[in-house]
């Protein structure tokens, strides 16, 4: 009888989960959602990944969309070593914020100031509070199957109705914070109105991805955006786009600029800080001029603005190119393209979105335009063509809810791979 060896991976996640929680520091790590146990990384170079037992695997999780040049380029570790001899702290202002806020409202018009945090969640935190002051009103409305990172007010589900009332997603969650969040469908102005409507005292802000990636990747209809930023007018309401993906990877800048709608205020994270924590919130400059010490707005954080993170950002900014955007073009529509072949050849239902290098393959015979269809995906499939993808060498997000993620270190001939994988992985997922 054949004994399976126990790898190390195995035997880390074993110890990690006897001082972590789940072994791990943030949940979809654990793999809970596709079975099997995580992977313990070792080290990455451009579009590949090398785990503790010393395989091998193509990535399309990126590190969640930071690294759209790849693992540990060359540039950015050289910078990153000039800075570091400079001192990695000092918790003073430093020319370096200067020239990564400057980099960014020359690519995002509409952030003219910006506030550097340390992730996406206080960016996002941090971004209603400016649109809570601003406006006076304490209501505000985001999409079921947004995440905006794990703040109090986010973690706020619609349930399978249209437009309801917020209800807590996880214990811990004040139902009087909870209720301060009103969830509408993607996709669907009318259930804006309607929760709007809820709002006896107005709503200070609709918040929105404006290409969803937390369901999966969700590309906004024509007009959905736009209908926004009406509505916003009409009432009062301040626009926020949550571009902590699509920041500087639908364009770059983001899906604010590749769309032609201008928010209020934006939260960006992710790119940045080229795969150092940063997360970043900005916009108008009436409303920024509130943000502590200019304004009252409270807003701080010790390692804000960090000179190492600002080095790796401005390095990402820096390498950023229409050349890098076609070429992510081209191998998405690819990758896309040749999945959705290998499927139909398997005989396997897919539906794929996919804007530019973010993609996510549904398990499912219908478009997805919101979290209701992305929910109705069969998931122990996604999980079986995991594994067989998995076995395969080609690291996917290990949950049908999240994109899939290129970068400009991924090849042709690396899309070529997946492809050849996916032919096996999908007969493997119909059984
Ligand atoms: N907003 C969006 C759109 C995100 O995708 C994420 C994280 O994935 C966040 C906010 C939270 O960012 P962070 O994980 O850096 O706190």
């Amino acid at each position: 009888m054949a004994v399976r060896k126990v790898t190390r991976s195995a035997k880390l996640f074993e110890r990690a989960q006897k001082v972590m929680p789940g072994g791990v520091s943030s949940p979809v790590r654990a793999f809970k959602a596709v079975g099997g146990e995580p992977r313990f990384m070792k080290s990455g170079k451009g579009a590949y990944i090398k785990d503790e037992d010393g395989r091998t695997y193509l990535d399309y999780v990126m590190s969640w969309g930071p690294l759209i040049h790849g693992h540990a380029p060359k540039g950015l570790l050289a910078a990153l070593g000039r800075a570091a001899k400079h001192g990695t702290s000092f918790g003073a202002p430093t020319r370096l914020e200067i020239e990564l806020a400057e980099a960014v409202r020359e690519l995002v018009p509409s952030m003219e100031l910006v506030r550097f945090t340390s992730s996406g969640t206080e960016a996002a935190m941090s971004v209603l509070r400016v649109a809570r002051a601003a406006t006076g009103r304490d209501a505000v409305i985001k999409f079921a199957g947004c995440y905006h990172g794990h703040a109090d007010g986010f973690l706020v589900d619609a349930g399978s109705g249209a437009a309801t009332l917020g209800v807590p997603t996880s214990p811990g969650v004040p139902k009087a914070a909870a209720a301060l969040t009103l969830t509408a469908r993607y996709n669907d102005l009318a259930s804006v109105e309607s929760v709007a409507e809820l709002a006896k005292d107005g709503v200070a802000a609709v918040l929105v991805e404006p290409i969803a990636g937390n369901m999966g990747l969700v590309p906004p209809e024509p007009g959905f955006l736009e209908g926004l930023r009406a509505l916003c007018d009409r009432s009062g309401a301040l626009l926020v786009f949550d571009e902590v993906i699509s920041g500087f990877r639908a364009s770059r800048g983001g899906a604010q600029h590749l769309l032609g709608v201008r928010p209020d205020l934006t939260c960006l994270g992710k790119i940045i800080g080229g795969g150092l924590p940063v997360g970043a919130y900005g916009g108008r400059e009436d409303l920024m001029r509130r943000v502590a010490p200019d304004g009252p707005v409270y807003q701080a954080g010790t390692l804000s603005g960090n000179p190492l993170a600002m080095t790796a950002g401005l390095w990402a900014l820096s390498q950023l190119s229409d050349k890098l955007y076609a070429k992510l073009e081209r191998l998405g529509g690819l990758l896309a393209e040749g999945l959705s072949d290998a499927a139909h050849r398997a005989g396997t239902d897919v539906s794929i979105n996919r804007v530019g290098s973010l993609l996510t393959v549904f398990f499912l015979d219908r478009p997805v335009m919101n979290y209701d269809d992305a929910k109705a995906s069969d998931t122990a499939a996604y999980g079986r063509f995991f594994q067989a993808m998995l076995a395969e060498g080609i690291y996917l997000p290990p949950s049908q809810f999240e994109a899939w993620f290129l970068s400009g270190a991924h090849a042709t001939r690396d899309v070529d791979d997946t492809i050849r994988a996916a032919r096996k992985a999908f007969e493997a997922a119909a059984t």
